[in-house]
């Protein structure tokens, strides 16, 4: 057996890993450090996973990125188990422990390592006496790939390359100091120079201390060459202003947050993984435990992980960790520069940053030592990522825990049905806290019969017990929150004549009508147009527009409320950068008296001025031909009807339905949780869906109906061999979404035993494509939705 053979995940969406050799005269790169591969036409980077095989034919190794491994162990671990469970490319499982552009190549320096003499026209060597050069341009300049060349010329040790790809994306500044060495300044510009840097607590960056005047440039020179002021680089670390913040002090616990903290402490303490379900109702103050695990973990030096569904919508929850632990801090989210980005990762896996707040991806931050891993939210749909790798947060959350021996906090007011489950079998650690921190019980809920209202020719939109409502709640100066869960001002155009309605073009949906009327969007897709004036099936001009979403809303409440201040919050007012922070925070400062939104206002926000929360469809969602979709509906009832009431005030819930004795909705309203998992479990064990089975969904995608239809009914015919006893195969039938982005989606949607189900797919996939690619074939493993 060779053993300079390694094997290497590239970052590409093909099932396999590549081996190649390592040619003499390379060091040999050890398990997480990234080479650069002829793969193709084209050179990649990629990430070593261990030892490959040694076949015939093998190729080389082009060069050695890191000489030490850049990717800590329990991260290549991680990801693997990623690919593995999920059933995802490998290479793009370890794209997520590598650094942001960390498999970009163009950054490697090339210089001269000693003098050549008087070598005989090398062009590399030439090109490179006057300096060092980025490969990329000398690439450009010798107008072919110079890699070859490099190496060979490398193993003389004529040219060093310079593979730190880090050093690329800092940025660096030039700061000069007083080394304390006093001199007499020789001339009035050297007295300046050093009253400057006096006057700036003896530091400046150099462009900042000749400001103004060119002859200090000179006078710097001499007096560093004298030795009174020196100049060095500095790593500028471009932090987000987020961060911006003071140390704050630890609240006080309620005696139950006591209660809580004690196994948590226990368990920190004790260095090995321990997974608790935290199962706090809204306002019960878990956020305090989860920094009182984190303090005790920075303690003895170990970092820190507290994932948030998103960050945008959590500011509370940030500036408090920025205040309380200051600049170990590093947040990453999606409105990051690519810079920050970089500088983030950077200042994780140097240590700098002990304690990482992030969305969904922030689980695999390169923290090294982590002592807990808190999930809050945990029950949120967006901790899964939709496109491949199709991982969930949460899930991957608990196994990193385990890798590295830490506590995971699975922190929730509403439990997803599994971990609620996992707690129950005692597979994760409960702990409840069931009262609200401060005066305030429960708010008050009232629900409104939206189809006795429409049989009277009443408003669907503000029924008259809303109005009212909403009315006191401003006339005594406090704040209402109105949640309606779909953006929009229709929700589609509907022909009067042939009764269609305008649908997408690539989608099998319906188009949403936008900005009052004038434009359609596809939710699925986002094709927008001008809103059609004629039908496209019958040229019929009679449109009419059907259902409302929250644009509506706010057009209804400012002609019944012409006085009140009124802001909106959903996806659409979202893609302005810094807009839900601005919106957030009018209301947060009473600039705004009535908040109108979707799901995004109902997540963690503490308003104190709220008293009221409106529902004005709760139906919204319990439609959904998925088996989730009465759990989302209490999970999110439940959650902004904890918005009301939060301060010292009491605080009131009016729901609008059509559905009022539906189980999630009258659970929902008493915030009754165990009662709702209690139905809801038995409706899973019934039907086998999870937690009662796992599910595996296949989506075939295809340009061609028939052709998406035949592969589907292959596929499902290869799954159902070997299924007895072990899982169910449903289908092949056409997605609930049965077209998207002009595909024709068929599904498989299989129940039963995880680890069996996998290894069948996996099987059936191989046979029918090969090892290395499955066109047009998607397969989530533990989907949140089968949409
Ligand atoms: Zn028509
Ligand atoms: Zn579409």
């Amino acid at each position: 057996m060779d053993d300079r053979v390694v094997s290497v995940a590239l970052p590409l969406p093909l099932q396999a890993a590549f081996s190649y050799r390592v040619p003499e005269g390379l060091p040999f790169p050890e398990r997480g450090s990234r080479v650069l591969v002829p793969f193709g036409a084209r050179r990649v980077i990629g990430v070593v996973t261990g030892t490959g095989s040694s076949v015939p034919g093998l190729k080389d190794v082009a060069d050695v990125v890191d000489e030490t491994p850049l990717i800590l162990p329990p991260l290549l671990d991680l990801a693997r188990w990623v690919s593995e469970h999920y059933l995802a490319p490998p290479g793009e499982c370890y794209r997520l422990v590598l650094p942001p552009s960390g498999v970009r190549a163009s950054r490697a320096l090339a210089r001269l390592a000693a003098d050549p003499g008087p070598t005989p026209d090398d062009p590399v060597v030439n090109a490179l006496r006057a300096g060092p050069l980025a490969l990329s341009t000398l690439a450009r300049r010798l107008r072919r790939d110079p890699t070859a060349h490099l190496l060979r010329l490398r193993r003389q040790g004529v040219v060093a390359v310079d593979q730190d790809l880090r050093a690329g994306g800092f940025r660096y500044l030039r700061i000069a100091s007083l080394t304390g060495l006093s001199v007499r300044p020789g001339g009035s510009a050297q007295a300046e120079i050093l009253d400057r840097l006096a006057k700036a607590g003896g530091r400046l960056d150099v462009p900042g201390l000749v400001r103004g005047r060119s002859t200090l440039r000179g006078a710097l020179s001499r007096l560093v060459a004298g030795g009174a002021v020196a100049v060095a680089e500095e790593r500028d670390m471009r932090s987000p202003e987020i961060l911006e913040g003071r140390k704050a002090v630890p609240l006080d616990l309620s005696r139950e947050q006591a209660a809580a903290l004690g196994p948590l402490r226990e368990a920190v303490a004790s260095r090995a993984f321990v997974p608790f379900l935290l199962h706090g109702i809204t306002g019960s103050g878990k956020t305090e435990l989860y920094f009182r695990i984190v303090e005790q973990a920075l303690e003895t030096d170990r970092g820190s992980i507290v994932l948030v569904p998103e960050i945008a919508l959590t500011p509370l929850l940030v500036r408090a960790a920025a205040d309380r632990f200051g600049a170990t801090v590093a947040v990453t989210h999606s409105e990051l520069s690519a810079g920050e980005r970089h500088d983030q990762w950077w200042r994780i896996r140097e240590g700098e940053s002990r304690v990482v707040i992030g969305a969904r991806s922030a689980v695999f931050a390169p923290v090294a030592d982590l002592g807990a891993i808190v999930v809050d939210e945990e029950h949120e749909a967006s901790y899964k990522q939709e496109e491949s790798p199709r991982y969930h947060g949460r899930d991957v959350a608990v196994m990193r825990a385990r890798l590295e021996g830490a506590v995971a906090v699975l922190g929730s007011a509403t439990p997803s049905v599994e971990s609620h489950a996992n707690a129950l079998s005692g597979k994760y650690r409960r702990l409840v806290l069931s009262s609200r921190v401060g005066l305030q019980g429960l708010p008050r809920v009232e629900i409104v019969d939206r189809r006795a209202i429409l049989k009277s020719g009443g408003d669907p939109i503000l029924t008259p017990p809303l109005v009212e409502a909403l009315e006191e709640c401003l006339a005594r100066g406090e704040q209402a929150i109105l949640l309606l869960n779909r953006r929009g001002y229709a929700t589609s155009l509907l022909c009067r004549e042939c009764g269609q309605q305008a649908a997408c073009p690539n989608c099998s949906v319906s188009l949403t009508v936008h900005r009052g009327g004038a434009t359609t969007e596809c939710h699925y897709c986002g094709h927008l147009s001008k809103a059609p004036s004629a039908c496209a099936f019958c040229r019929g001009e009679y449109l009419r527009l059907t259902g409302f979403g929250t644009e509506r809303v706010i057009e209804a409440v400012q002609a019944a409320f012409p006085k009140a201040r009124v802001a909106r919050l959903d996806r659409d007012v979202a893609r302005r950068r810094g807009a839900v922070a601005g919106v957030l925070a009018g209301f947060e400062a009473g600039q705004t008296d009535i908040l109108i939104g979707t799901q995004m206002i109902a997540k963690g926000h503490d308003f104190p001025r709220v008293t009221l929360v409106g529902v004005v469809d709760a139906d919204v969602g319990l439609g959904l031909p998925d088996f989730r979709a009465a759990e989302r509906t209490f999970q999110l009832l439940t959650q902004v009807a904890g918005r009301a009431g939060r301060g010292d005030l009491p605080g009131e819930v009016v729901l609008q339905s059509h559905l009022p004795d539906h189980y999630a909705l009258r659970l929902a309203c008493g915030q009754d949780y165990e009662a709702f998992f209690n139905h809801e479990i038995e409706f899973r064990r019934t039907m086998g869906y999870p937690p009662a089975a796992a599910l595996v969904n296949v989506i075939v995608r295809s340009a061609d109906a028939g052709k998406g239809a035949r592969e589907a009914e292959a596929l499902a015919q290869a799954l159902r061999q070997g299924a007895v006893g072990k899982y169910r195969v449903l289908g092949p039938a056409r997605a609930p979404l049965a077209r998207l982005r002009r595909e024709h989606r068929h599904q498989i949607l299989l129940k039963g035993r995880r680890g069996a189900m996998r290894d069948a797919v996996r099987r059936a996939l191989v046979e029918r494509y090969g090892e290395v690619r499955w066109p047009g074939v998607a397969v989530d493993v533990d989907p949140v939705s089968v949409m």
